[in-house]
C-alpha cells in the first residue's frame, strides 16, 4: 500500500496523458508563449499502462485520466481500453470538444463519470476565457452526454470579477439535469497571474445560493475534496472544491502522474520522481513510489497555509497547472 508519514492511504492516481490543449484558458495556460513537451518526452500508451499496473499492484483503486486535454492525443482510444483491463475503476476529466468522438469507446471502458469543464455560459466571456471560440460546440457535446445517460458533473472555476455572477444560474441548471455543478476556488500555479482576491470562497458561494435558496448539506467521506449540497426539488446537486479556503488535505487520497511521467503527491509539491526515466533505464518503480509518498507533506505541498490572504502566486514552486494535470 501507498501510505504516508500521516497513516493517509493512497489508492487514487490521476494521470495526465499531454500537456496540449484544444483551449487557452487563462488560469491554466501561462499567457507567455508556452513550450509543449516533446511527444518523445511522454508516455507512451504502452509505458503508461506498464506504470499504471504498478500502482495498482501497490494499491489504486481509481485512475482519472486529464491533462492537458486528454482527448487530443491521438492514441486517446487506445489508452482508455488499455486502463480500462484494469481492475479500477476509471475516469476523465475533459473540456468536452472532443467528447461525441469518443461516446462509444467511453461506453466500451465503462466510465463512471465525465468530468467536464465550464466556467462561464455565455459564449463571449467562454472566448475570452479561452482563447478560442468553442461555446457553442461545447455545450452541444454537454447536452449529448447528458441525453446518452453519462453521469456528468461540471467543472466551475470561480473568479472575482469575472463569473461569480454567474453561479445561481449554474445553479439553475441542476433544476431539471441531474448533474452535478462543482464550484472551484481559484488556486494559483504557474503563469497563471493569481491574486489573492480573486478567490471567491466556499463561504461566500454557500452565502450567494442561501441568498435565493434554502440549501440542505449532503453528508460527505473522507476522500471528498468537495462539500455536497442539495436543494429541494432539484434534480441535481451543487459541490464546492474549497482547496484554498477549506482544504482538504486530512482525508487526501490522491496521486498525480505527469504526463512526462513525473510522480507528484501533490497539486502543490515541489517533489517529483521520476518514473518514467526509471522504466526506460530498466530501474524498478515501487522504491521510488514509496520513497515519493513518504516526503508528502501534511497540507498544501508545505507550500502555503489556509490562510491565502498574503500568498503571492510567484512565491510558490511548482509547475503551471496544464503541465501537471488537473
Ligand atoms: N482539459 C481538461 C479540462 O479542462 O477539464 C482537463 C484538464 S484541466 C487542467 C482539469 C481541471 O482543472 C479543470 O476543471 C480546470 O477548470 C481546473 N483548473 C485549471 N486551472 C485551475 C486553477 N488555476 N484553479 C482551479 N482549477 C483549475
Ligand atoms: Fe485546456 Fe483544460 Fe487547461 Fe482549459 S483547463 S486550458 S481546457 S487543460
Amino acid at each position: 500500500m501507498i501510505v504516508d508519514r500521516y497513516n493517509r492511504v493512497h489508492d487514487y492516481l490521476r494521470i495526465s496523458l499531454t500537456d496540449r490543449c484544444n483551449l487557452r484558458c487563462f488560469y491554466c495556460m501561462p499567457e507567455e508563449s508556452y513550450d509543449f513537451t516533446p511527444m518523445k518526452h511522454l508516455m507512451s500508451a504502452t509505458e503508461l499502462e506498464i506504470i499504471a499496473g504498478h500502482f495498482v499492484r501497490l494499491g489504486v483503486n481509481k485512475i482519472r485520466l486529464t491533462g492537458g486535454e486528454p482527448m487530443v492525443r491521438s492514441d486517446f482510444g487506445d489508452i482508455i481500453l488499455r486502463l480500462a483491463k484494469l481492475p479500477v475503476s476509471l475516469h476523465i476529466t475533459t473540456n468536452a470538444i472532443l467528447l461525441d468522438r469518443y461516446f462509444d469507446v467511453l461506453r466500451k471502458a465503462r466510465i463512471g463519470t465525465l468530468n467536464i469543464s465550464l466556467d462561464t455560459l455565455s459564449a463571449e466571456k467562454f472566448k475570452r476565457l479561452t482563447r478560442r471560440d468553442k461555446f457553442d460546440l461545447t455545450m452541444r457535446n454537454i447536452h449529448m452526454a447528458l441525453q446518452q445517460g453519462f453521469q456528468v458533473k461540471i467543472n466551475m472555476v470561480v473568479m472575482r470579477d469575472f463569473n461569480e455572477d454567474e453561479i445561481l444560474d449554474f445553479v439553475a441548471w441542476t433544476k431539471e439535469e441531474s448533474l452535478d455543478v462543482r464550484f472551484i476556488e481559484f488556486m494559483p500555479f504557474e503563469g497563471n497571474k493569481w491574486t489573492s482576491n480573486q478567490v471567491f470562497s466556499l463561504k461566500e458561494i454557500v452565502s450567494l445560493v442561501e441568498s435565493k435558496h434554502k440549501i440542505q448539506v449532503i453528508e460527505g467521506s473522507l476522500h471528498d475534496t468537495a462539500k455536497h449540497y442539495k436543494i429541494s426539488g432539484h434534480k441535481g446537486r451543487f459541490s464546492v472544491i474549497s482547496t484554498m479556503s477549506a482544504p482538504f488535505c486530512e482525508g487526501c487520497n490522491r496521486l498525480r502522474l505527469t504526463a512526462d511521467g513525473k510522480m507528484k503527491n501533490c497539486l502543490f509539491s515541489k517533489n517529483e520522481s521520476d518514473l518514467l526515466s526509471a522504466l526506460r533505464d530498466g530501474l524498478p518503480l515501487e522504491p521510488l513510489i514509496l520513497q515519493n509518498i513518504s516526503t508528502k507533506a501534511e497540507k498544501l505541498g508545505g507550500q502555503f497555509s489556509v490562510d491565502f490572504s498574503k500568498l503571492k502566486q510567484e512565491s510558490l514552486k511548482n509547475r503551471s497547472m496544464i503541465s501537471i494535470g488537473g
